[in-house]
């Protein structure tokens, strides 16, 4: 996907680009392509891939963000859906969040490059920011992290009653197959679910609504191994 097909495909979402966040995207992907020979960033490397797969991938939730919310980004990563989203919603506060300093600190570097002041950068777990953090945020975002199960006890607790969680899968039906008792436990409800292909080159994408409709137990979430070994189950 060249720039101008960008902005084409943008449009189909509803979303319009100004020239200013055109070249906000240009200095990224340039700065993106540059950082990444030094320091393992992402496995996509190649301009058209970086400005369909990161970019354009990422805006396919912007219709769901809405001005003055206060937004959590998890294993941000590059800036993965969480910088791009913050170049399209300046009066938006974007939570940028990963455990890895590396990508931390080249988001440090480009933030300063785009001059976002709507975009806070965390170096720490998700599991350990979160517990600080509990109903914070309006919506909380996440792609190519971890299962869905996992993802609901990270980001569920941070989220203000009526708050939406936000996951950009790809085919999610496997992971949907048990997911309903963690979702009754933490008390998330699945709200809507939007599949549909990557324009070019098809590949599948899930999103998600899902609505965090009561208070979790502060009990959540639990340390990072024990979401791992211990599945959520009720307790009879
Ligand atoms: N979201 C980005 C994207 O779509 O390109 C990055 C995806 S990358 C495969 C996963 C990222 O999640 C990594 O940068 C990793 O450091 C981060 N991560 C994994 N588990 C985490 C946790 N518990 N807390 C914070 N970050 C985490």
């Amino acid at each position: 996907m060249n720039k101008e097909e960008f902005v084409y495909y943008l449009k189909t979402l509803g979303v319009t680009c100004t020239k200013a966040q055109l070249e906000k995207l240009e200095i990224y992907k340039d700065f993106l392509i540059k950082y990444n020979t030094h320091t393992n960033l992402t496995a996509i490397k190649e301009e058209n891939a970086i400005y369909l797969k990161h970019f354009y991938d990422s805006l396919t939730i912007a219709e769901n963000i809405k001005e003055q919310n206060k937004v959590l980004d998890i294993g941000t990563g590059a800036g993965f859906p969480g910088m791009v989203l913050a170049i399209f919603c300046e009066n938006t506060k974007f939570v940028l969040l990963d455990s890895n300093n590396k990508k931390i600190a080249f988001l440090t570097e480009l933030q300063k490059k785009l001059q976002l002041k709507n975009v806070f950068l965390i170096h720490a777990r998700a599991e350990e920011y979160v517990k600080n953090h509990l109903e914070e945020f309006d919506i909380v975002t996440s792609r190519a992290v971890a299962d869905l199960r996992i993802l609901l006890e990270l980001s569920l607790p941070a989220l203000k009653v009526k708050g939406l969680f936000i996951p950009l899968k790809g085919n999610i039906e496997k992971e949907l197959e048990n997911t309903q008792e963690t979702l009754d436990i933490l008390n998330g409800k699945i709200i809507e679910k939007k599949e549909f292909v990557l324009p070019k080159e098809n590949s599948f994408r899930t999103i998600l609504l899902i609505e965090h409709t009561k208070s979790t137990d502060k009990f959540y979430p639990r340390s990072f191994d024990k979401i791992l070994k211990k599945p959520l189950v009720k307790r009879k």
